[in-house]
């Protein structure tokens, strides 16, 4: 049979239509194996299992979660029955955490027919390089005609890696773009801070403005995206009148700082923001963990997982990604569990090298693959590894929502796409597709003991 072993139909990508995609996977017919992340995903993912007798469930906190969530294994244990066929996913991920070792970054957007140029963007960028922070002064296009898909495309190519480290102030529309932003972020991202001038909340009634405001501001969102607004209005801004700052303050539980003077176009200077910033990155050191302290949480919770499969007779479902140049989370993920004597385990979206693929599978455990398989560009080495390592020590997996596999790639993922990534495999192998999809199965009943 058809096996997806990691999908996240638990997740909220599938609020709308979870149960046509159920029924999909009925259809096919095939068995999936829906994955926790959090104790509440975990608890849902074990509600999934009930309707379906091929849907199975693993319960566990993933590594990008050891700050939101303490891991109390009572509670996990609690869930566990006899459609729980794995602990996790479970592991390490420094990438996810790696900006704690980078500076501030800080991305500074200019208005309707301003530009990088403006005095105020220079002055800026002076003050917060001279204490060590990167500064992004962006350059939208077409500033006299604005399009908020092409400036927000801008914004998504050239700021990078976003999180808990990244702070933007906008002025006037730069900062609806800001804002049009994280509305789009993934649910667990999280920025440091924003800060807003003379930001409108309306279209003004201007025409160039419209696809800005086509849709109200999603207020929930903007809020679970970033905890610190900061807003500031003139007292004689000509284009957008105080009220809009009150109506973002009242919104997003902020306050507006008033500054005296004239605004729109000319503003040079405001230390009271660049006061604001510093106190707000002061807090903000004092509340993100450093890199040590992942690392020492994530190997605990690692850890507890490992015990709660062990007395459960249970295998592992690891997460594992790298992101510290001197380390290789899968050669420290294997020490710790040849040291504890966990000998069941699946290696979920292998992202390592060939090498140590090699020494995992050597020593007994499995490697998951998914989508990017199927990719032509940037997975000959993933290719190399499934084509290498012997097919009795694979799994494949859609990781649903995410990594969508050819010709579905950039959608939102869903198990029965699992078959083009087996597919992939029965190329790579000089295998049929039948042949593959039936030793998967042998392999995924192997590892989880499933019945059927
Ligand atoms: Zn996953």
């Amino acid at each position: 049979m058809l096996m997806d072993t990691h999908a996240h139909l638990n997740f909220k990508a599938y609020e709308a239509d979870r149960a046509e995609v159920i029924q999909r996977c009925l259809a096919k017919p095939m068995a999936v194996i829906n994955v926790g992340t959090q104790f509440k995903t975990s608890q849902e993912a074990v509600e999934l299992t009930r309707q379906h007798d091929n849907f199975y469930a693993a319960v566990g906190l993933h590594p990008i979660h050891v700050f939101d969530e303490s891991f109390n294994p009572g509670k996990y244990q609690a869930l566990v029955n006899d459609k729980i066929v794995a602990v996790g996913e479970a592991g390490f991920d420094f990438w996810h955490f790696k900006h704690l070792k980078e500076p501030y970054k800080i991305i500074l957007l200019h208005g309707w027919g301003g530009s990088k140029e403006e005095r105020f963007f220079i002055w800026l960028e002076q003050e917060l390089t001279a204490l060590g922070h990167k500064v992004i002064r962006f350059d939208f296009p077409n500033t006299d005609n604005p399009n908020q898909k092409k400036w927000l495309q801008k914004l998504e190519q050239e700021a990078g890696y976003i999180n808990g480290k990244t702070l933007f102030v906008g002025f006037s529309l730069g900062g609806v773009t800001a804002l049009r932003f994280l509305e789009e972020l993934d649910e667990d991202v999280k920025v440091g801070g924003v800060y807003l001038l003379g930001t409108p909340t309306a279209d003004l009634g201007y025409n160039e403005l419209k696809d800005f405001f086509k849709t109200d501001l999603n207020w929930g969102k903007l809020k679970t995206a970033c905890n610190s607004y900061y807003i500031y209005n003139s007292t004689n801004d000509e284009i957008v009148s105080p009220d809009h700052g009150q109506k973002l303050a009242r919104e997003l539980d902020s306050e507006v700082t008033v500054v005296e003077g004239a605004w729109h176009f000319n503003v040079e200077k405001l230390p009271q923001l660049l006061d604001d910033i510093k106190q707000n990155i002061k807090n903000l050191n004092g509340i993100l963990p450093t890199i040590e302290e992942v690392i020492k949480r994530q190997k605990e919770v690692f850890e507890a997982h490992i015990d709660l499969a062990l007395k459960n007779n249970l295998p592992l479902i690891l997460h594992g990604r790298n992101g510290l140049a001197e380390r290789n989370v899968y050669l420290e993920m294997l020490d710790i569990l040849k040291a504890k004597g966990a000998d069941r385990a699946v290696f979920h979206f292998f992202g390592g090298d060939l090498a140590t693929a090699k020494t995992l599978v050597q020593a007994g455990y499995f490697i998951g693959t998914d989508g990017p398989l199927t990719f032509d560009k940037k997975s000959e080495e993933l290719q190399a590894i499934i084509r290498d390592i012997p097919l009795d020590k694979v799994l494949i997996e859609t990781d649903s929502p995410y990594l969508a596999p050819e010709p579905f790639r950039g959608q939102r993922n869903e198990p029965v796409y699992v078959e083009q990534v087996a597919k992939k495999i029965a190329d790579l192998k000089n295998l049929t597709l039948e042949e593959i999809i039936e030793q998967i199965w042998q392999n995924a009943k192997n590892l989880f003991k499933l019945k059927g």
